[in-house]
């Protein structure tokens, strides 16, 4: 695996942590001194780093969940691997968190081949691309993340390269001004995105595979807490899992990190085994709820319950009051606000559901409650 080096200091190359969110170690006296917003970030931080290695499935047995597209990946991979070419392009999808890395990793090493990392704010200048694409060989795989931040120039570079496998350079300036277009080994691009909708159509078309990484279902979740907390030698019941579970907002890096949260926790404690009153408390004193939702879920519900009647209201807006910029609160806190039902995204604005009211223990409005009873009798 060859890491190409971020100007950017992107949190996949560089080491640093996505956003700004550094996450802090326990304080010495106790484990229960982390911010909570870094708790339930999906955003890698450097701690993530450090044991993702040992976490990371590598092959497409050992990935769990995204049953979909796990089938449809085994098909391309077997048949571009029985006519000894390079697997079509691939863009992934979806929040942070969920996979799309691990993807990558698992698609080099299952077709044998090389896998080079990259992200896109680090390809700015043509000699970027051109240096990229001189390392690699035929069959390579090339990730680059947060592929929707390539510089204009940088994707127009990349069109020929992922078409027609050729790279145009130019040199000299003026009317001496040469050009040559040079030919360079098959390789895979493997895109991945938080913004699909930032990609430009002539990018995203050069695609042969579009895939959408879905949150994974309580099931699925709980077998990756099963699988980590037996990688890093933590004994859990199977309520214990089924807890750390149900907390970890459908996303393995979330999941994984609350199992290493609990696991300080245990220790600090000297309890162990991990049940579900071990790991109830410890995420309790993280101050991650029972649905998964940490403090600026809850203040993000609040606001728009409390300060906007339920909505509608412009995600800036509701960003500016929690004191959020609107990306964060966009790509990290409202998808799984969305998906849990807690949020409606209406084109007049974002709209709390009669779940947040409940789950605010607050009373819905009768506007809210007989959309709900409406819905009802239109899914009997
Ligand atoms: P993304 O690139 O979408 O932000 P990553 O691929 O970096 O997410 O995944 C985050 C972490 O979650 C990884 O370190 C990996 O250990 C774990 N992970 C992700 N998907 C799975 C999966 N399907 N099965 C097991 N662990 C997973």
């Amino acid at each position: 695996m060859t890491i190409i080096p971020s100007q950017s200091g992107n949190s996949k190359t560089s080491g640093e942590t996505g956003g700004g969110r550094a996450e802090r170690r326990p304080a010495a006296g106790g484990p229960g001194k982390v911010l909570r917003s870094e708790v339930l970030s999906a955003r890698e931080s450097a701690s993530d780093q450090r044991v993702d290695l040992s976490l990371r499935p590598i092959n497409l047995v050992d990935y769990i969940g995204q049953s979909r597209l796990k089938s449809m990946l085994e098909m391309s991979i077997s048949a571009a691997k029985s006519r000894a070419e390079a697997l079509d392009h691939v863009l992934f999808y979806g929040p942070p968190g969920l996979g799309k890395t691990t993807l990558a990793h698992v698609i080099a090493n299952e077709m044998g081949t090389k896998l080079h990392l990259t992200t896109g704010p680090s390809l700015e200048r043509p000699r970027d691309i051109v240096g990229l694409v001189h390392q690699l060989e035929e069959g390579d795989v090339l990730f680059i993340d947060e592929i929707h931040r390539l510089s204009r120039v940088a994707e127009e570079l990349l069109y020929p390269a992922i078409e027609d496998f050729v790279i145009d350079l130019t040199s000299g300036k003026g009317h001496a001004t040469r050009s040559m277009r040079l030919p360079i080994p098959r390789f895979t691009l493997i895109g991945a995105t938080t913004k699909a909708g930032m990609l430009s159509n002539a990018l995203r078309d050069r695609f042969g595979f579009v895939c959408r990484l879905e949150f994974y279902s309580l099931e699925e979740l709980s077998k990756i807490v099963r699988r980590t907390a037996s990688i890093l030698s933590v004994e859990m019941t199977d309520t214990g899992i089924e807890v750390i579970a149900m907390r970890g907002r459908g996303t393995p890096r979330i999941a994984n990190r609350l199992v290493r949260l609990v696991r300080d926790f245990a220790q600090y404690k000297q309890r162990s085994p991990v049940d579900a009153q071990l790991a109830a408390e410890a995420l309790e004193t993280y101050q991650v709820d029972a649905s998964g939702l940490d403090p600026t879920d809850r203040r993000l519900l609040e606001v728009l319950i409390d300060n906007y009647g339920g909505g509608p209201v412009g995600i800036d807006t509701l960003a500016a009051t929690i004191g959020e910029d609107s990306d964060t609160v966009e790509d990290v806190y409202e998808p799984f606000l969305i998906q849990r039902g807690f949020i409606q995204r209406t084109p007049r604005g974002r709209m709390a559901t009669p779940a947040a009211y409940r789950h605010l223990q607050r009373q819905a409005p009768l506007t809210q409650l007989s959309l709900e009873s409406l819905k009802a009798e239109e899914d009997m």
